[in-house]
């Protein structure tokens, strides 16, 4: 069968996600998924209906919440489905490109290559911030630019002065798409302000991560008006099955924002627990983190990560030498994961 597919689907290696990964454990902190569980309400009744394409109230409580207009925001399956409409939407396969800077979030890459779409490839300085004159020397053809704050898996914050430039730069040429995923975990690092100034800002958001949303799947894309009209060209006429319209309802009403918030603390305060002691195990090198993850260099980083997973607890390996990405749980999980490692240490 796979002879039958297109020949850039055959060379693809899909995105190996944590769960396709697998593993076995009681402490999952490979995902970057929150540790709370909360309850919510489904009415399932209307199913007979098609749903509204952009829900109204849906759209509205977002965009309050993210302190834009209605008309700046656009729901998407996920912020995973804002990367993919992006790219359709602004690149030619064949002829334009995308571009992005390693290490950073694995889908921009494999959307770009199951669309058709060039990549190319920009790394990070070693202080993992944006090396703006290569990116300035590989433009050509580049229609979107993707720049990932607090970037994943290294979890800093990208200047937000480097991300101006880059829009001067790429000003009337390509997208600039800046990646906040994790946003909510330090939400005045935002550059919702920009979307003032530059049509050509696009902004990827989703429920999955701080407000504990992950398997509901959904996201949205900020931008002006005119940029949300040519997404809206390519999106799915029904994008936003119904549960999922009553779900980030309730999230994004007053009391959801208010647990987020609550619950955003909680992890903060967790991420600087295992900071702090994994910080005190010689060898180990914490890198700060923005999100409700950490990256974490051991001396012997591909040894631990088994050893962690041959005792159930899931944590994600990384590209970067020694490296292992490790989420913020709960503070049981987070003790579980600090007592193993500084006993492997001992
Ligand atoms: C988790 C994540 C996403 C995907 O979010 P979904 O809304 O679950 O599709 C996008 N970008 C980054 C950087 C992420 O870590």
């Amino acid at each position: 069968m796979m002879k039958l597919a297109r020949k850039q689907v055959q060379a693809l290696t899909p995105y190996l996600s944590a769960r396709r990964i697998g593993g076995s454990g009681d402490v999952w902190l490979n995902a970057n998924e929150s540790p709370f569980d909360n309850e919510y309400q489904l009415n399932f009744s209307r199913l007979n209906r098609y749903t509204s394409c952009q829900p109204e109230d849906m759209i509205k409580a977002y965009a309050a919440y993210a302190g834009v207009s209605a008309g700046q925001v656009l729901t998407t399956r996920g912020a995973d489905e804002g990367i993919e409409l992006l790219i359709r939407a602004f690149c030619e396969p064949g002829d334009d490109a995308i571009l992005f800077c390693p290490p950073t979030y694995g889908m921009y890459a494999i959307s770009a290559e199951t669309i058709g779409v060039e990549r190319k490839i920009v790394p990070l300085k070693p202080d993992w911030q944006l090396d703006l004159t290569a990116i300035g020397q590989n433009l050509n053809d580049v229609k979107v630019v993707f720049v990932c704050s607090p970037n994943n898996p290294t979890g800093n914050l990208v200047s937000k002065e480097d991300i101006i430039t880059l829009l001067e730069m790429t000003r009337d040429k390509a997208v600039v798409v800046i990646d906040e995923a994790y946003i909510d975990f330090c939400p005045e690092a935002s550059v919702v302000d920009l979307l003032a100034e530059f049509e050509h800002l696009a902004i990827l958001r989703t429920l999955s991560k701080a407000f504990a949303l992950a398997g509901l799947r959904c996201g949205f894309t900020l931008a002006n008006a005119a940029l949300i009209e040519v997404l809206q060209k390519v999106i799915a006429p029904y994008p936003v099955p119904l549960p999922v319209e009553e779900i980030a309802r309730q999230a994004l009403s007053e009391s959801g924002l208010a647990r987020m918030k609550f619950q955003v603390l909680d992890l903060n305060a967790n991420r600087a627990y295992l900071q702090a002691g994994l910080g005190m195990i010689p060898g180990v090198k914490i890198y700060e983190g923005w999100g409700n993850f950490m990256l974490v260099e051991f001396p012997d980083g591909d040894a631990l990560f088994k050893a962690t997973w041959d005792n159930g607890i899931i944590l994600r390996n990384s590209p970067i030498e020694n490296c292992v990405r490790i989420s913020v749980g709960n503070r049981e999980e987070c003790e579980k994961t600090l007592t193993f490692i500084r006993n492997y240490y001992q």
